[in-house]
């Protein structure tokens, strides 16, 4: 049975930049309004999320690592829940697997918050008052430190993944409203360094002048469309004829609702018609497709980074007229 579960938390939790992304995603499901994610050497020997959401109720600390439960999953039915970003009780199970897990949280009824530490199987070891505000603080030590080859090939990446979660925090910042984010690392012995820091109280725009520059946004055009089935794609892509700017990171983004979402359909449309109409550079391209929830499915693997829609084709080719306009002239 454990074996079985060992695997399991090895699909949820890929590497670093997918422990952190259900994290942050918890804390965003709580109604977190700022959300810290502090490493320690690139995540290597700890990482943590901090937030001020709605904190884990006492009569959920016992249970609260225990694979496949979940607060969330009630409303399962309801298509609401699935605008939530997890419901299948996998993270804290996967993470206890694979590191060393512990909690603080505390809830508005609560006067004084609880530190909570748990096993490898989820079992919660200890239970302890602490002075903390609202909201919950989840610490990830020495993860993969149960598979020592992993555990290997963790820390020969360590820079690669650190860069992933680096553009994956990007991407929240720019598409999160009403959220601050802050991203830091810890290096050497006290070394603290912010690599992100976003106050999420603008529009996409401004997160995107926050992320990239002003000078890079300036070579952005605005892209709106409405594709049938009340679907509709909205964000920026480079001039066609205009560099990217300066910017060294990742270029494109998309999102479905607002969630971060692997697109390697889009992307490469995008990057095929931006060729057609200039130099070799990839364009910058922000993204976001809303659509109705029972339009797609989100849990099609394991991370959810990737996900089904039920009209792919002519979203895409939509998507391609539109661009066309912008990058093909005689389109005009
Ligand atoms: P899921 O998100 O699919 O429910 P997780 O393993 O990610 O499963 O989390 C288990 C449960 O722990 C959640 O349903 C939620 O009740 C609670 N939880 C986890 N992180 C937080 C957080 N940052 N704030 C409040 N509750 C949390
Ligand atoms: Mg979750």
């Amino acid at each position: 049975k454990s074996a079985v579960h060992k695997i399991c938390a090895g699909q949820v939790i890929l590497d670093l930049p997918s422990a952190v992304k259900e994290l942050v995603e918890n804390s965003l499901d709580a109604g977190a309004t700022s959300i810290e994610v502090a490493l320690k050497e690139y995540g290597q020997e700890w990482f943590q999320v901090i937030d001020n959401g709605c904190g884990i109720l006492p009569c959920n600390f016992k249970v609260l690592a225990l694979k496949h439960h979940t607060s969330k999953l009630a409303d399962f039915h309801d298509l609401q829940s699935l605008a939530t970003f997890g419901f299948r009780g996998e993270a804290l199970s996967s993470l206890c697997m694979l590191g060393n897990l512990t909690v603080e949280t505390r809830t508005k009824s609560e006067l004084v918050g609880t530190q909570l530490t748990y096993d490898h199987s989820g079992v919660l070891m200890e239970e302890k008052k602490i002075a903390r505000q609202i909201g919950t603080t989840v610490t990830v030590k020495k993860l993969f430190s149960t598979f020592p080859v992993r555990s290997k090939e963790f820390s020969r990446n360590i820079r690669r993944e650190y860069g992933k979660l680096v553009s994956l925090l990007n991407a929240y910042a720019i598409i999160s409203k009403g959220v601050r984010l802050v991203c830091t690392n810890t290096t050497g012995k006290n070394l603290k360094s912010v690599v992100l820091k976003t106050q999420g109280t603008g529009s996409l725009k401004d997160n995107i002048i926050t992320v990239f520059g002003l000078s890079t946004f300036n070579c952005l055009e605005s892209v709106t469309l409405c594709i049938a089935n009340s679907c509709q794609v909205d964000g920026y892509v480079s001039k066609a004829g205009s560099g990217s700017g300066r910017y060294m990171g990742d270029r494109q983004y998309f999102f479905v609702n607002g969630r971060p979402i692997d697109m390697p359909k889009v992307g490469k449309l995008v990057n095929e018609l931006y060729k057609g109409a200039n130099s070799r550079q990839y364009p910058i391209a922000i993204l976001n497709f809303t659509i109705p929830t029972m339009a797609y499915d989100v849990n099609v693997t394991p991370d959810k980074r990737k996900i089904f829609f039920s009209d792919e084709g002519s979203i895409l080719s939509s998507l391609r007229e539109t661009l066309e306009k912008i990058y093909i002239p005689s389109h005009i």
